[in-house]
């Protein structure tokens, strides 16, 4: 059966699934989304026995029919090896009592390497499907995480160059380094002179830019984006829940078909939405429960109906979690509108002039798969120092919020069932919060000094991606003024440079 997806502003048009993820965003601004959630077609006995590879086969499959077994097999094959410091890819730890579903064992120890290891793939793939003959370019404004999970998915990836530009100072110590020291003849790394949202700006504009684009054409390249709500990263997400229900059978944790809870620390809505997937492939998940750090608007949304982004933006040590509008978000609320594209769009557009939106209690009614909670900065700090305290487990700051909510939800809710967290990140990139949550003593130490600490304290070594930025050599010093960036851009892929002004 040949899967179509359409975008959730418009249900006329059907695309490929090789078309949606070449695309990345609809023309008309809303999310590509499958026309119907496809099932599993094996059973749970058999995914018990499979490995993390064979598992996101099994499922990858069943959305994206246009790519041959051949081409899907080779796209996973390419995305999870080596780079991933465990056999396992993500492994489960039980500590206390939950399993820690562990998704920062990829090349930049957190879970964006989960879709960021494959998407490059499964791009250049798409583009050979179509036809698209054109080397992709890849901009990307990050805050941190997203643009170094990219670089390390796009570096050396055949028919692609990345540009990935960051505010010089508006990111941490690791985070730069991190990206700064990127391998890889096709990647490129500028400090622009500004925020991030300077940055974000500066790349929105050139993806809007048509005589840009044009120029670009005509040189050869085509601009594309790694962003999340690309479906190509959100179905590479829906592996791990369904792997770690089967390693969960297979260890004789649970029964078949015994209904277990989700709970991910949420920031874009693209985590858990990849679970609340998982759960219509046929997943036993009862609850999928959705943890936010003090901005709060997901947990709100969830009490009220009401998504109010008028608020304060608040920075936290949960930074990857530090939003207002969760864009995959979108597609919830497109099935529970009954997939319903006009009514969709009346609420973005409402989300986009008010910033605020009220769904009907009907719609509503239909969030009953999902609980939510949050956790302020200080619970955030007694969590990691009480799991330390009781267990010797580190977990980190995002990981963290998710624990919190977790206990709260089981005390409150006497849900006693087996429950999976969603562990985002390892302490080792948060280091300095973390630290200092287990101890005083640590606030304010060198960020790189701790890390010799932190792998003392936890009897864990210190993961391959952060021991390498240490001795690295600094491969991109390039910098930028926020008005320089289409010139900066031209001028990496060698652009326009003997031709005057037409
Ligand atoms: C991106 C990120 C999140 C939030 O995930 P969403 O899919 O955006 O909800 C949580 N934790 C970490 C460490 C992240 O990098």
């Amino acid at each position: 059966m040949n899967l179509l997806y359409k975008s959730t502003r418009n249900s006329e048009k059907t695309v490929t699934a090789s078309e949606a993820i070449l695309k990345g965003l609809a023309d008309d601004g809303g999310l590509f989304v499958p026309t119907a959630i496809p099932k599993l077609s094996v059973s749970l006995d058999t995914l018990k026995n499979m490995t993390y590879q064979e598992t996101a086969y099994a499922v990858m499959k069943e959305f994206f029919t246009d790519f041959t077994e051949a081409e899907l097999k080779a796209c996973i094959a390419k995305a999870y090896d080596d780079k991933f410091d465990t056999e396992e890819i993500a492994p489960l730890a039980k500590v206390e009592d939950a399993y820690y579903l562990e998704l920062f064992h990829g090349a930049t120890i957190a879970f964006k390497d989960m879709a960021l290891s494959i998407l490059p793939h499964l791009l250049t793939t798409s583009a050979k499907k179509n036809q698209a003959e054109k080397e992709i370019v890849i901009l990307t404004a990050t805050s941190g995480d997203t643009g170094k999970a990219a670089l390390a998915g796009f570096a050396d990836v055949e028919g692609t160059k990345i540009i990935v530009f960051y505010p010089k100072d508006g990111v941490s110590r690791v985070q730069e380094l991190q990206m700064v020291t990127q391998k890889g003849s096709n990647t490129s790394v500028v400090a622009i002179h500004g925020n991030f949202d300077n940055a974000q700006s500066g790349v929105k504009e050139m993806f809007e830019n048509k005589k840009l684009a044009e120029e670009l054409g005509q040189a050869g390249y085509q601009l594309s984006s790694a962003n999340s709500i690309n479906i190509g990263r959100l179905v590479p997400q829906i592996v791990y829940y369904v792997y770690a229900y089967a390693k969960l059978l297979l260890n004789e944790e649970i029964t078949e078909g015994e209904e277990i809870n989700v709970v991910v620390p949420t920031g874009n809505f693209g985590n858990i939405l990849a679970a609340y997937y998982a759960k219509q492939m046929g997943i036993p998940i009862a609850k999928l429960i959705c943890a936010s750090n003090e901005n709060k608007v997901l947990f709100d949304f969830f009490q009220t109906g009401v998504y109010d982004k008028n608020r304060d933006f608040i920075l936290t040590t949960s930074p990857s979690m530090d939003i207002l509008i969760s864009s995959n978000l979108e597609r919830l609320i497109y099935l529970i509108s009954g997939q319903d594209a006009r009514r969709n769009s009346g609420f973005m557009q409402e989300l986009k002039t008010e910033g605020i939106y009220k769904v009907s209690g009907e719609m509503k009614a239909e969030l009953s798969d999902f609980a939510a909670g949050y956790a302020t900065e200080e619970e955030v700090k007694q969590t990691i120092h009480d799991i330390y305290k009781n267990t010797g487990y580190v977990v980190d700051t995002h990981t963290a919020v998710a624990s919190r909510v977790y206990k709260a939800y089981a005390e409150d809710s006497g849900d006693s069932r087996k429950t999976v967290i969603a562990s985002t990140a390892s302490p080792y990139k948060f280091v300095g919060s973390v630290m200092s949550a287990i101890d005083d003593k640590y606030k304010g130490m060198d960020e790189l000094e701790l890390l010799d600490e932190l792998s003392r304290i936890s009897g864990t070594e210190i993961p391959k991606a952060i021991d390498e930025i240490r001795s690295a050599k600094v491969c991109h010093c390039e910098e930028c003024d926020v008005d320089k960036m289409e010139e900066t851009v031209k001028a990496i892929l060698g652009v326009n440079k003997n031709i005057g002004e037409k």
